[in-house]
Protein backbone atom coordinates (compact mmCIF):
# COMPACT_ATOMS: atom_id res chain seq x y z
CA UNK A 1 0.00 0.00 0.00
CA UNK A 2 2.90 2.29 0.16
CA UNK A 3 3.18 5.27 -2.18
CA UNK A 4 -0.59 4.73 -3.16
CA UNK A 5 -1.51 7.91 -1.42
CA UNK A 6 0.39 9.97 -3.74
CA UNK A 7 -1.32 8.07 -7.11
CA UNK A 8 -4.87 8.45 -5.49
CA UNK A 9 -4.01 12.27 -5.53
CA UNK A 10 -3.46 12.62 -9.12
CA UNK A 11 -6.86 10.25 -10.44
CA UNK A 12 -10.02 11.67 -11.34
CA UNK A 13 -13.08 10.62 -9.37
CA UNK A 14 -13.82 8.30 -11.63
CA UNK A 15 -11.12 5.82 -11.07
CA UNK A 16 -11.29 6.99 -7.98
CA UNK A 17 -14.51 4.98 -7.26
CA UNK A 18 -13.52 2.20 -8.81
CA UNK A 19 -10.14 1.72 -7.51
CA UNK A 20 -11.19 2.44 -3.49
CA UNK A 21 -13.42 -0.38 -3.12
CA UNK A 22 -10.23 -2.31 -4.72
CA UNK A 23 -8.01 -0.99 -1.82
CA UNK A 24 -10.04 -1.08 0.58
CA UNK A 25 -10.54 -5.01 -0.31
CA UNK A 26 -7.12 -5.36 0.41
CA UNK A 27 -7.25 -3.88 4.39
CA UNK A 28 -7.19 -6.05 7.60
CA UNK A 29 -10.33 -5.03 9.22
CA UNK A 30 -9.48 -5.52 13.10
CA UNK A 31 -13.22 -6.93 14.05
CA UNK A 32 -12.85 -7.57 18.17
CA UNK A 33 -10.11 -6.63 21.23
CA UNK A 34 -9.89 -8.74 23.76
CA UNK A 35 -8.40 -7.92 27.14
CA UNK A 36 -8.10 -9.83 30.12
CA UNK A 37 -5.65 -8.35 33.46
CA UNK A 38 -5.10 -9.43 36.71
CA UNK A 39 -5.73 -7.01 39.42
CA UNK A 40 -3.09 -8.00 41.87
CA UNK A 41 -0.03 -8.44 41.13
CA UNK A 42 1.77 -9.46 44.67
CA UNK A 43 0.48 -12.94 45.69
CA UNK A 44 2.41 -15.76 45.84
CA UNK A 45 5.40 -15.58 43.93
CA UNK A 46 5.75 -19.43 42.09
CA UNK A 47 1.85 -18.71 40.82
CA UNK A 48 0.97 -19.21 36.85
CA UNK A 49 -1.88 -16.28 37.64
CA UNK A 50 0.56 -13.83 38.63
CA UNK A 51 3.30 -14.06 36.42
CA UNK A 52 1.14 -13.41 33.51
CA UNK A 53 -0.34 -9.80 34.44
CA UNK A 54 -2.63 -9.18 31.01
CA UNK A 55 -3.28 -10.37 27.77
CA UNK A 56 -4.62 -8.42 24.73
CA UNK A 57 -5.66 -10.10 21.59
CA UNK A 58 -6.50 -8.23 18.31
CA UNK A 59 -9.00 -10.28 16.26
CA UNK A 60 -8.20 -9.43 12.41
CA UNK A 61 -9.66 -10.84 9.27
CA UNK A 62 -5.61 -11.67 7.98
CA UNK A 63 -2.90 -12.26 9.61
CA UNK A 64 -1.79 -8.59 10.89
CA UNK A 65 1.74 -7.19 9.79
CA UNK A 66 2.93 -5.83 13.78
CA UNK A 67 5.58 -3.31 13.29
CA UNK A 68 7.72 -1.23 16.10
CA UNK A 69 7.08 2.44 15.43
CA UNK A 70 8.81 4.07 18.67
CA UNK A 71 9.84 3.80 21.80
CA UNK A 72 10.40 6.47 24.20
CA UNK A 73 10.93 7.07 28.31
CA UNK A 74 7.83 9.52 29.79
CA UNK A 75 8.97 12.08 32.46
CA UNK A 76 7.20 9.41 35.35
CA UNK A 77 9.74 6.53 34.96
CA UNK A 78 7.18 5.00 32.23
CA UNK A 79 8.00 4.31 28.85
CA UNK A 80 5.60 4.57 25.95
CA UNK A 81 5.92 2.31 23.15
CA UNK A 82 4.33 2.03 19.65
CA UNK A 83 3.15 -0.49 17.17
CA UNK A 84 1.61 -0.48 14.21
CA UNK A 85 -0.35 -3.22 12.38
CA UNK A 86 -0.39 -1.85 8.91
CA UNK A 87 -2.86 -1.24 6.45
CA UNK A 88 -4.91 -2.46 9.21
CA UNK A 89 -8.89 -0.56 9.08
CA UNK A 90 -11.42 -0.37 12.01
CA UNK A 91 -15.09 0.51 11.42
CA UNK A 92 -16.14 3.66 12.72
CA UNK A 93 -19.13 1.78 14.65
CA UNK A 94 -16.36 -0.81 16.07
CA UNK A 95 -13.98 1.43 17.20
CA UNK A 96 -16.01 2.30 20.18
CA UNK A 97 -16.75 -1.02 21.32
CA UNK A 98 -13.12 -2.30 20.92
CA UNK A 99 -12.01 1.01 22.95
CA UNK A 100 -14.51 0.13 25.77
CA UNK A 101 -13.03 -3.95 26.11
CA UNK A 102 -9.38 -2.43 26.01
CA UNK A 103 -10.23 0.37 29.03
CA UNK A 104 -12.64 -2.01 30.88
CA UNK A 105 -10.05 -4.14 32.70
CA UNK A 106 -7.50 -1.04 34.67
CA UNK A 107 -4.45 -3.00 34.57
CA UNK A 108 -1.87 -1.63 37.20
CA UNK A 109 1.20 -1.40 35.34
CA UNK A 110 0.10 -0.54 31.91
CA UNK A 111 -2.40 1.60 30.06
CA UNK A 112 -3.45 1.25 26.64
CA UNK A 113 -4.69 2.96 23.22
CA UNK A 114 -5.57 2.49 19.71
CA UNK A 115 -6.25 5.06 17.10
CA UNK A 116 -6.59 4.78 13.03
CA UNK A 117 -3.76 6.33 11.18
CA UNK A 118 -2.87 6.84 7.63
CA UNK A 119 -0.88 3.86 7.37
CA UNK A 120 -3.71 1.28 9.29
CA UNK A 121 -3.51 0.89 13.03
CA UNK A 122 -1.56 2.48 16.21
CA UNK A 123 -1.68 0.54 19.48
CA UNK A 124 0.30 2.54 22.32
CA UNK A 125 1.36 0.89 25.61
CA UNK A 126 2.22 2.93 28.19
CA UNK A 127 3.85 1.31 30.83
CA UNK A 128 6.77 1.09 34.02
CA UNK A 129 9.47 -0.99 32.32
CA UNK A 130 10.55 -2.02 35.55
CA UNK A 131 7.36 -3.94 36.79
CA UNK A 132 5.87 -5.33 33.15
CA UNK A 133 7.62 -7.32 30.09
CA UNK A 134 6.12 -7.52 27.00
CA UNK A 135 5.66 -9.91 24.39
CA UNK A 136 3.83 -10.06 21.39
CA UNK A 137 3.46 -12.18 18.33
CA UNK A 138 1.03 -13.04 15.45
CA UNK A 139 -1.15 -16.07 15.88
CA UNK A 140 -4.26 -18.29 14.56
CA UNK A 141 -7.57 -18.18 16.63
CA UNK A 142 -10.17 -20.99 16.53
CA UNK A 143 -12.54 -19.55 13.91
CA UNK A 144 -11.75 -17.66 11.32
CA UNK A 145 -10.10 -14.69 12.31
CA UNK A 146 -5.88 -13.84 12.84
CA UNK A 147 -5.11 -12.68 16.04
CA UNK A 148 -2.21 -10.27 17.59
CA UNK A 149 -1.32 -11.51 21.09
CA UNK A 150 0.36 -8.71 23.53
CA UNK A 151 1.10 -10.59 27.13
CA UNK A 152 2.55 -8.85 29.74
CA UNK A 153 4.41 -10.53 32.40
CA UNK A 154 5.48 -9.02 35.87
CA UNK A 155 8.82 -7.82 35.65
CA UNK A 156 9.35 -8.00 39.62
CA UNK A 157 8.18 -11.72 39.81
CA UNK A 158 10.61 -12.60 37.38
CA UNK A 159 13.29 -11.09 38.56
CA UNK A 160 12.93 -12.77 42.15
CA UNK A 161 12.49 -15.77 40.53
CA UNK A 162 15.81 -15.21 39.08
CA UNK A 163 17.26 -13.79 42.32
CA UNK A 164 16.00 -16.36 45.07
CA UNK A 165 16.01 -19.44 42.66
CA UNK A 166 12.54 -20.43 43.96
CA UNK A 167 11.56 -23.58 42.41
CA UNK A 168 8.63 -22.39 39.79
CA UNK A 169 5.97 -25.14 40.13
CA UNK A 170 5.32 -25.27 44.20
CA UNK A 171 3.57 -28.38 44.98
CA UNK A 172 0.10 -28.19 46.72
CA UNK A 173 -1.11 -30.14 49.71
CA UNK A 174 -4.11 -32.37 49.50
CA UNK A 175 -6.57 -30.72 51.43
CA UNK A 176 -7.28 -27.84 49.07
CA UNK A 177 -10.39 -29.40 47.91
CA UNK A 178 -9.81 -28.79 43.94
CA UNK A 179 -11.37 -25.80 42.05
CA UNK A 180 -13.09 -26.15 39.09
CA UNK A 181 -14.76 -23.49 36.73
CA UNK A 182 -17.58 -24.75 34.32
CA UNK A 183 -17.92 -22.22 31.52
CA UNK A 184 -21.59 -22.78 30.25
CA UNK A 185 -21.18 -21.28 26.42
CA UNK A 186 -22.45 -18.30 25.80
CA UNK A 187 -25.43 -16.75 27.17
CA UNK A 188 -28.43 -13.62 27.67
CA UNK A 189 -28.14 -12.04 23.94
CA UNK A 190 -25.43 -14.21 23.21
CA UNK A 191 -27.22 -16.72 21.77
CA UNK A 192 -24.40 -19.23 20.44
CA UNK A 193 -24.97 -21.40 17.41
CA UNK A 194 -28.63 -22.17 16.36
CA UNK A 195 -29.55 -25.02 15.16
CA UNK A 196 -32.16 -27.91 13.67
CA UNK A 197 -35.72 -26.57 15.29
CA UNK A 198 -34.27 -23.49 16.45
CA UNK A 199 -32.33 -25.01 19.15
CA UNK A 200 -30.09 -22.46 20.82
CA UNK A 201 -26.48 -23.43 22.09
CA UNK A 202 -26.48 -21.27 25.08
CA UNK A 203 -29.91 -22.88 26.17
CA UNK A 204 -28.18 -26.25 25.97
CA UNK A 205 -24.43 -25.65 27.25
CA UNK A 206 -26.32 -24.29 30.73
CA UNK A 207 -28.55 -27.39 31.18
CA UNK A 208 -25.23 -29.67 30.68
CA UNK A 209 -23.06 -27.38 32.92
CA UNK A 210 -25.71 -27.40 35.66
CA UNK A 211 -25.69 -30.81 35.74
CA UNK A 212 -22.22 -30.90 35.47
CA UNK A 213 -22.07 -28.96 38.17
CA UNK A 214 -24.14 -30.63 40.48
CA UNK A 215 -22.41 -34.21 39.84
CA UNK A 216 -18.90 -32.21 40.79
CA UNK A 217 -20.09 -31.32 44.20
CA UNK A 218 -21.38 -34.62 45.16
CA UNK A 219 -17.38 -35.04 44.19
CA UNK A 220 -16.01 -33.06 46.70
CA UNK A 221 -15.21 -30.26 44.27
CA UNK A 222 -15.15 -26.50 44.69
CA UNK A 223 -17.36 -25.46 41.43
CA UNK A 224 -17.42 -21.98 40.09
CA UNK A 225 -20.21 -21.80 37.36
CA UNK A 226 -19.37 -18.61 34.68
CA UNK A 227 -23.49 -18.40 34.80
CA UNK A 228 -26.13 -20.11 36.13
CA UNK A 229 -28.72 -18.66 34.19
CA UNK A 230 -29.70 -16.83 30.86
CA UNK A 231 -27.23 -13.97 31.08
CA UNK A 232 -24.72 -12.27 28.69
CA UNK A 233 -21.23 -12.79 30.58
CA UNK A 234 -18.16 -11.39 28.94
CA UNK A 235 -15.70 -13.58 28.23
CA UNK A 236 -12.90 -11.84 29.68
CA UNK A 237 -14.86 -12.32 33.17
CA UNK A 238 -15.90 -16.16 32.72
CA UNK A 239 -11.87 -16.84 33.17
CA UNK A 240 -11.48 -14.91 36.45
CA UNK A 241 -10.39 -16.85 39.29
CA UNK A 242 -8.70 -16.62 42.49
CA UNK A 243 -7.97 -20.45 43.07
CA UNK A 244 -4.36 -21.68 43.13
CA UNK A 245 -3.62 -22.81 39.79
CA UNK A 246 -2.02 -25.70 40.62
CA UNK A 247 -5.20 -26.86 41.72
CA UNK A 248 -7.64 -25.74 39.51
CA UNK A 249 -9.40 -26.37 36.26
CA UNK A 250 -10.79 -24.57 33.64
CA UNK A 251 -13.67 -26.53 31.57
CA UNK A 252 -16.19 -24.25 28.65
CA UNK A 253 -18.81 -26.64 27.43
CA UNK A 254 -20.37 -25.65 23.57
CA UNK A 255 -22.24 -27.46 21.24
CA UNK A 256 -21.10 -26.80 17.64
CA UNK A 257 -22.71 -26.26 13.60
CA UNK A 258 -21.62 -26.76 10.55
CA UNK A 259 -23.13 -26.18 6.86
CA UNK A 260 -22.66 -29.47 6.29
CA UNK A 261 -25.53 -30.62 8.15
CA UNK A 262 -24.11 -34.26 8.06
CA UNK A 263 -21.74 -33.48 10.39
CA UNK A 264 -21.65 -34.83 13.83
CA UNK A 265 -20.10 -36.18 16.78
CA UNK A 266 -17.76 -34.33 20.03
CA UNK A 267 -14.42 -32.88 19.94
CA UNK A 268 -12.19 -31.26 22.87
CA UNK A 269 -9.61 -28.17 22.11
CA UNK A 270 -6.50 -27.35 24.23
CA UNK A 271 -3.90 -24.41 23.55
CA UNK A 272 -1.37 -25.40 20.92
CA UNK A 273 2.02 -25.13 22.60
CA UNK A 274 3.58 -24.09 19.25
CA UNK A 275 1.36 -20.74 19.66
CA UNK A 276 2.41 -20.16 22.94
CA UNK A 277 6.00 -20.76 22.19
CA UNK A 278 6.39 -17.87 19.42
CA UNK A 279 5.23 -15.17 22.47
CA UNK A 280 8.45 -15.92 23.97
CA UNK A 281 10.99 -15.23 20.64
CA UNK A 282 11.14 -11.18 21.85
CA UNK A 283 12.42 -11.76 25.41
CA UNK A 284 15.69 -12.23 26.79
CA UNK A 285 16.95 -15.79 27.25
CA UNK A 286 16.81 -16.37 30.73
CA UNK A 287 13.01 -14.93 30.83
CA UNK A 288 12.22 -16.80 28.21
CA UNK A 289 13.63 -20.01 29.27
CA UNK A 290 11.09 -19.73 32.47
CA UNK A 291 8.05 -18.71 30.51
CA UNK A 292 8.69 -21.63 27.73
CA UNK A 293 9.26 -23.98 30.96
CA UNK A 294 5.77 -22.43 32.95
CA UNK A 295 4.29 -22.80 29.42
CA UNK A 296 4.93 -26.48 28.80
CA UNK A 297 3.65 -27.64 32.63
CA UNK A 298 0.43 -25.51 31.31
CA UNK A 299 0.42 -27.23 28.41
CA UNK A 300 1.19 -30.36 29.62
CA UNK A 301 -1.43 -29.95 31.92
CA UNK A 302 -4.46 -28.54 29.99
CA UNK A 303 -3.40 -31.70 27.30
CA UNK A 304 -3.82 -34.16 30.12
CA UNK A 305 -7.29 -32.74 30.92
CA UNK A 306 -8.29 -32.60 27.74
CA UNK A 307 -6.74 -36.40 26.87
CA UNK A 308 -9.30 -37.30 30.00
CA UNK A 309 -12.41 -35.21 29.27
CA UNK A 310 -12.27 -36.32 26.08
CA UNK A 311 -11.78 -40.12 27.03
CA UNK A 312 -14.45 -40.17 29.41
CA UNK A 313 -16.74 -37.90 27.62
CA UNK A 314 -16.81 -40.12 24.59
CA UNK A 315 -17.30 -43.19 26.62
CA UNK A 316 -20.43 -42.43 28.28
CA UNK A 317 -21.57 -41.06 25.25
CA UNK A 318 -21.04 -44.21 23.73
CA UNK A 319 -23.01 -46.08 26.33
CA UNK A 320 -26.15 -44.22 25.43
CA UNK A 321 -25.66 -43.72 21.82
CA UNK A 322 -22.64 -46.00 19.83
CA UNK A 323 -23.06 -43.98 16.76
CA UNK A 324 -21.33 -40.66 18.17
CA UNK A 325 -18.11 -40.34 16.39
CA UNK A 326 -14.97 -39.23 17.78
CA UNK A 327 -13.62 -36.33 16.74
CA UNK A 328 -10.58 -36.62 19.06
CA UNK A 329 -8.52 -33.83 20.88
CA UNK A 330 -7.53 -31.00 18.82
CA UNK A 331 -5.32 -28.34 19.47
CA UNK A 332 -6.50 -24.13 18.58
CA UNK A 333 -6.52 -21.17 20.05
CA UNK A 334 -9.63 -19.44 21.57
CA UNK A 335 -10.22 -16.71 23.65
CA UNK A 336 -11.43 -18.42 26.57
CA UNK A 337 -8.79 -20.68 26.64
CA UNK A 338 -6.20 -17.67 25.89
CA UNK A 339 -7.49 -16.29 29.10
CA UNK A 340 -7.64 -18.95 31.50
CA UNK A 341 -5.06 -18.88 33.84
CA UNK A 342 -5.49 -22.31 34.47
CA UNK A 343 -5.02 -25.70 32.79
CA UNK A 344 -8.19 -25.35 30.50
CA UNK A 345 -9.80 -27.37 27.94
CA UNK A 346 -13.24 -26.63 25.73
CA UNK A 347 -15.82 -29.41 25.02
CA UNK A 348 -17.86 -29.05 21.58
CA UNK A 349 -20.58 -31.56 22.70
CA UNK A 350 -21.97 -32.30 19.07
CA UNK A 351 -23.47 -30.68 16.30
CA UNK A 352 -26.81 -28.62 16.82
CA UNK A 353 -27.04 -28.24 13.09
CA UNK A 354 -27.60 -31.82 12.29
CA UNK A 355 -30.79 -32.96 12.91
CA UNK A 356 -29.74 -36.53 14.56
CA UNK A 357 -27.77 -35.20 17.28
CA UNK A 358 -29.51 -31.73 17.82
CA UNK A 359 -32.39 -34.38 19.31
CA UNK A 360 -30.08 -36.46 20.93
CA UNK A 361 -28.59 -33.13 23.03
CA UNK A 362 -32.18 -32.02 24.19
CA UNK A 363 -32.57 -35.64 25.30
CA UNK A 364 -31.86 -35.53 29.48
CA UNK A 365 -30.42 -39.26 29.60
CA UNK A 366 -28.34 -38.41 27.03
CA UNK A 367 -26.96 -34.78 28.98
CA UNK A 368 -26.64 -36.28 31.94
CA UNK A 369 -24.52 -39.25 30.53
CA UNK A 370 -22.43 -36.23 28.95
CA UNK A 371 -22.18 -34.58 32.29
CA UNK A 372 -21.15 -37.87 33.87
CA UNK A 373 -18.43 -37.61 31.45
CA UNK A 374 -16.97 -34.51 31.81
CA UNK A 375 -17.26 -35.15 35.72
CA UNK A 376 -15.81 -38.73 35.62
CA UNK A 377 -13.19 -36.93 32.87
CA UNK A 378 -11.79 -34.08 35.18
CA UNK A 379 -11.81 -36.26 38.49
CA UNK A 380 -9.51 -38.66 36.68
CA UNK A 381 -7.23 -35.96 35.65
CA UNK A 382 -6.55 -34.74 39.07
CA UNK A 383 -6.23 -38.19 40.40
CA UNK A 384 -3.57 -38.24 38.13
CA UNK A 385 -1.99 -35.38 39.43
CA UNK A 386 -2.05 -36.81 42.80
CA UNK A 387 -0.42 -40.40 41.48
CA UNK A 388 2.53 -38.30 40.58
CA UNK A 389 2.65 -36.38 43.93
ZN1 LIG B 1 -19.99 -21.98 21.36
Amino acid sequence: MKGNNNLILNISLFTLLIVLPLFAAENNQLCKVFHHGSQDNQVLSDCNAVLEVGKVVFYFTKEPKIELVSEKQLDNQKKQIIFSFSSAIIKSDEYTRVLQALQRIKPLNYTLALKQVKQGLQFSISYNPSKVEIVYDTCDLINLYKGAVFTFYSKELLEKIKEEGKPLIRMVSNEIKPHVIIDCGHGGSDIGTVGYNNLKEKDITLQIGLKVAQLLKKNGFDVQLTRDCDIFMPLDQRTICNANPNKAVFVSIHANASENINASGIETFCLSPPLLRQCFKTMDEYNSRILEYMVCEQFKKSNKLATFLHQHVITCAHQKNSYVRNRHVKYAVSQVLLGAVVPSALVELGFLSNKYEATLLQNTEYQEALATGICSGILAYFNSLNSLS
